[in-house]
């Protein structure tokens, strides 16, 4: 792996959260400043493709790339575009699908948005502990 790839994998998992190719690109830039936008997303596509990150692309927003590459899905903040990690028992529902259609279930996609706790004024621990990893980081 070259020090470019390394970097922007360091990148994508320490934010802990779900970039774009340009946030990566911002990030990896402060510590090689040559690189390009394109070096970013040849790097990222090699890296999804070797599924040490994920591609996610959630309807009526940019794709993004996510270090969780256990299944999860996601939910969206309607106010400001926050992308935050959920795991939601799916078996249930795909065999629901199987029965009432007869088909072999292979994959579903479901996303789920919303307004989220800072949005909403209200402070969880587990949003304070995000914003404290994001803040570490800028
Ligand atoms: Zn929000
Ligand atoms: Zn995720």
């Amino acid at each position: 792996m070259t020090r470019q790839r390394r970097l922007i994998l360091e990148e994508v998992r320490r934010c802990g959260g779900h970039l774009t190719a340009d946030e990566v690109y911002q990030r990896v830039r402060k510590s090689l400043p040559t690189i390009s936008l394109g070096t970013v997303y040849r790097n990222l596509d090699v890296l999804s493709r070797t599924g040490e990150i994920l591609r996610v692309q959630l309807a009526g927003d940019q794709m993004r790339f996510d270090a969780n590459t256990r299944p999860h899905s996601h939910v969206r903040c309607r106010e400001c575009g926050r992308v935050c990690d959920v795991e939601v028992e799916f078996q249930i529902l795909d065999e629901r699908v199987a029965q009432q259609s007869g088909y072999e279930v292979l994959e579903h996609r479901l996303e789920f948005s919303g307004i989220c706790p800072r949005c909403r004024g209200v402070e969880t621990p587990s949003t304070a502990e995000a914003d404290a990893r994001t803040t570490r980081h800028l």
